[in-house]
């Protein structure tokens, strides 16, 4: 990277990793939408099924409308960014964690909580 690239790079990182997590919780939602619907027909076993099930273990049933409001009101900041699917699935916010990209992989977001990753850089 050149220093000018890194100079350009720099003022907005902070809004496109704002902007990446929230066009995260649609797609969130989605799975939601999948995990009852497959759960409903019993493939128990897709991945979106067993987020379902691990939310409602956690505490509250997993509904499509709670899930849906949820999704509307995700509302991630620059220096308190919280996961995503944590979000819809569950109303929890989980803090992520910011993995600096590398030569093979762009920087992206973790959760320690439910193992999302999230590509936070195009
Ligand atoms: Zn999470």
């Amino acid at each position: 990277m050149t220093h000018l690239s890194a100079l350009v790079a720099a003022p907005s990182g902070q809004a496109l990793r704002v902007a990446a997590l929230l066009r995260q919780a649609p797609f969130e939602f989605a799975r939601v939408v999948y995990g009852l619907s497959d759960q409903a027909s019993g493939r128990t076993g897709t991945m979106a099924a067993a987020d379902v099930a691990r939310a409602a273990r956690q505490g509250a049933p997993v509904t499509r409308e709670r899930a849906e409001q949820r999704a509307r009101a995700y509302l991630p900041t620059a220096d308190q960014a919280h996961c995503p699917r944590c979000w819809v699935f569950s109303g929890i916010k989980s803090p992520l964690h910011f993995r600096e990209p590398s030569e093979e992989r762009p920087e992206s977001a973790l959760c320690r909580v439910c193992g999302a990753e999230y590509a936070t850089e195009v």
